[in-house]
């Protein structure tokens, strides 16, 4: 069986919609379909939600109401039949009379993870009927029967797998199973979920609990490209990612799938394909276990990066020097991504520079700081392993032009990193594609 998750673009209109259902059909082999809420949804929930903390029922009933209205919208142009018509507005009339009963009574952050939930369940009810009126034996499987987090928050994915099984065993001979991401229950039953963006996250566990032969992620765009196609001339997009490739391209947000959703898929070894709904027939890009052997793969750059430097000669021989710097930054809850070290001296990037001149200010007890903004991180990803020879020196020359203020290598065997200017990211990224693709 193949899992489909389908994201909120790729279910946002009748439209749209209407396009899910074929394409989940289309093979006409029982699948198992994942959807997230209608775009913008869940963002109204959790509006909603804001209104009833600060005790403003009016607000929260005028965000309600808007909402209503659009649904039912949606439904008119959605079903053909009175009867699905007519099944569906109780449906509706019956969930937002839910949501509208939360504005009497206390409001908790239990009481708004059952209000987030509303989305995924409103858009799998719509899918679930629509496909049952076209004639198709859909069924819809509620993920609060089966998706549960431990006491650590983490999803429990012994209880997930026997749950599901028992009921995929009571549900037989359906083509079409239908459920919510995102939706889950804690360690204590309680309705919650696997925070915003979360329903890749239950595809990949769904995928996993039933050994499913591939996890579809759909979107609206084309996989992932080798590079970024709004920066640089004849970007291509990637077939084929390993896992750890796909794990070092997630921080620079190459339209790519979170590493921790997609690590239940990883261990289980069940191909994660990224497709495009806009265009089905592209072959999307598929992230599994195999390593194409002295391949490089994609480049990819994140801007926005401050580089840290602090220059000490009691650094060296002095055990336990960069846990106190980096204790620091902990302190400011600032994440260390890049790091360079000499004897005398640690090059650090971060992101986050909310906190950065107190920062600076301790680490000032430890050497001598400098700090400089604007900078870009560039990262090659591929098959780095060491032994490989000439990738390092093919990246480097590409950038033969330009100042390079820090390189990272050897901490995986996917990835080598380059700090530069920002304002170099341009000339760094059409040469690196210049020179490794094309
Ligand atoms: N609907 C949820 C969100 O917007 C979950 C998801 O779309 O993955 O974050
Ligand atoms: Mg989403």
């Amino acid at each position: 069986m193949k899992v489909m998750k389908f994201g909120g673009t790729s279910v946002g209109s009748p439209e749209r919609m209407k396009e899910v259902a074929s394409l989940v059909t289309r093979t006409g082999e029982p699948t198992f379909v994942v959807l997230s809420a209608m775009s913008g949804t869940t963002n109204s929930l959790i509006e909603i939600s804001d209104y009833l903390y600060k005790k403003n029922p009016e607000g929260a009933n005028e965000v309600i109401n808007n909402l209503e209205q659009k649904y039912s919208v949606h439904v008119d142009e959605l079903f053909s039949t009175d009867e699905y018509k007519l099944k569906m507005k109780d449906f509706l009339s019956e969930e937002f009379n839910y949501l509208r009963s939360f504005t009497k009574d206390l409001f908790t952050s239990f009481e708004e993870k059952s209000i987030v939930a509303q989305g995924e369940v409103i858009s799998t009810n719509m899918m679930a009927s629509y496909l049952q009126e076209q004639g198709v034996k859909a069924v819809l499987l509620s993920a609060l029967d089966f998706m549960r987090t431990d006491k650590n928050a983490e999803p429990d994915s012994m209880y997930i797998k026997e749950k599901l099984s028992a009921i995929m065993e009571e549900n037989e001979g359906y083509q079409v199973y239908i459920t919510q991401g995102f939706v889950c229950r804690n360690a204590y039953g309680e309705v919650d979920n696997l925070q915003r963006g979360g329903s890749d996250y239950t595809a990949s566990l769904i995928g996993a609990a039933l050994n499913a032969e591939e996890i579809q992620i759909w979107t609206d765009i084309d996989g992932m490209h080798n590079n970024d196609p709004r920066v640089v001339e004849k970007t291509e997009a990637v077939r084929q990612l390993n896992f750890e490739e796909a794990s070092e391209l997630a921080y620079f947000g190459a339209k790519i799938l979170h590493p921790t959703c997609v690590q239940p898929a990883k261990y289980a070894g069940i191909p994660v394909r990224l497709k495009n709904t806009m265009a089905p027939d592209a072959e999307g890009t598929i992230i599994n276990n195999v390593l194409a052997q002295k391949k490089i793969k994609a480049v990819a750059a994140k801007e926005n990066i401050t580089v840290v430097k602090v220059k000490s000669s009691r650094m060296l021989g002095s055990p336990g020097f960069l846990r106190k710097v980096f204790e620091i930054f902990e302190s400011y809850q600032t994440s260390i991504d890049m790091v360079a070290t000499s004897e005398v001296g640690l090059s650090m990037t971060i992101e986050n520079s909310a906190h950065l001149d107190d920062i600076v200010d301790e680490l000032k007890k430890y050497g001598t700081v400098t700090v400089e903004p604007s900078m870009c991180i560039v990262c090659v990803v591929g098959d780095l392993d060491w032994s490989n020879v000439g990738f390092e020196a093919l990246a480097m020359n590409a950038l033969k032009d330009i100042p390079v203020r820090m390189v990272s290598y050897g901490g995986s065997n996917y990835n080598i990193s380059f700090l530069i200017k920002e304002s170099d990211k341009k000339q760094a990224l059409q040469s690196l594609s210049d020179v490794l693709f094309n």
